[in-house]
């Protein structure tokens, strides 16, 4: 018998998590603190939001 294999435990290239575009670290999350400043977390980075690929 074949057995297919679909488990998930690999974190592994998909992630639902975009990169951070200062750092290329993955964002856990963004607060917008203003519409041209937002902080990524955990990284810390400053960027302006439209450069986070926010959906
Ligand atoms: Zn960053």
């Amino acid at each position: 018998m074949d057995v297919t294999h679909d488990l998930e435990a690999d974190d592994g290239d998909e992630s639902p998590w975009p990169r951070c575009s200062m750092c290329g670290s993955r964002m856990r999350m963004v607060t917008v603190v203003g519409p041209t400043e937002a902080i990524v977390s955990p990284c810390g980075c400053h960027a302006p939001p439209d450069a986070l690929e926010l959906e």
